[in-house]
């Protein structure tokens, strides 16, 4: 005798080729209720168990039997089985695919972050030596007026710190492994926005300090 401590259900997806009523293949999704159960010596071991489970072709709208089979642990007894209230239901994809598209944002999402860690360096330092040069130039030179001068420095800066916001981890309040695809996208998305803003501030410093660097050459 074996004592039940706990009964679930768990979702099995299973194709019925050749359909007696329309002979296509269908695609159902099994409900089979387990109880556990404690392994005990000498009790009924792992294996398949057989049903004969009653359906509905959706195609004919025909009622027949058909067998399947299902597996059965050895901490485990197999119930009952039947076809998922839903019929003919929407099966997630396989895990390869969920995987394959989570690499490829991961990718992404790593390519993007390492574009912008090294802008952010970037950035940073190219203030100091924007300002070194201009020092250099102005020893014996005119030094440009100061609304030439000081921009392409703030704007390095705040580049540099929409760099640094880009960067920054962002949290979302759902994140349960269902969303977590999402939430990668979303993320992916954030992110470029932030980079796309930064890339044109950096590109806006530079001119504007190829300005000051020219005047300070010609005057
Ligand atoms: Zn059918």
């Amino acid at each position: 005798m074996n004592y039940a401590f706990g009964a679930f259900s768990r979702r099995e997806a299973f194709e019925l080729l050749d359909c007696p009523r329309c002979s296509q293949t269908h695609t159902l999704s099994l409900l089979v209720t387990v109880v556990k159960r404690q392994v005990r010596f000498g009790g009924p071991v792992a294996g398949q168990r057989h049903f004969d489970i009653e359906w509905t072709c959706p195609n004919t709208g025909e009622m027949f039997a058909f067998p399947v089979s299902v597996e059965q642990a050895d901490d485990e007894s197999v119930q009952a089985v039947a076809v998922d209230s839903e019929g003919a239901a929407v099966l997630p994809p396989p895990s390869w695919l969920e995987a394959a598209r989570g690499d490829a944002q991961k990718e992404s999402l790593i390519v993007a972050r390492d574009f912008v860690a090294t802008m952010l360096t970037t950035s940073l330092g190219a203030a100091p030596v924007y300002f070194a040069v201009v020092k250099y130039l102005t020893a014996k030179r005119v030094s440009p007026p100061v609304w030439l001068a000081i921009p392409p420095a703030v704007l390095f800066i705040l580049a540099a710190a929409l760099f640094a916001l880009a960067l920054r981890p962002q949290s979302f309040e759902e994140m349960d492994a269902e969303d977590f695809l999402d939430n990668q996208k979303r993320r992916v998305r954030i992110l470029r926005r932030r980079t796309d803003l930064a890339s044109v501030v950096f590109l806006a410093a530079v001119v504007s300090a190829c300005s000051a660097l020219s005047w300070t050459l010609t005057h």
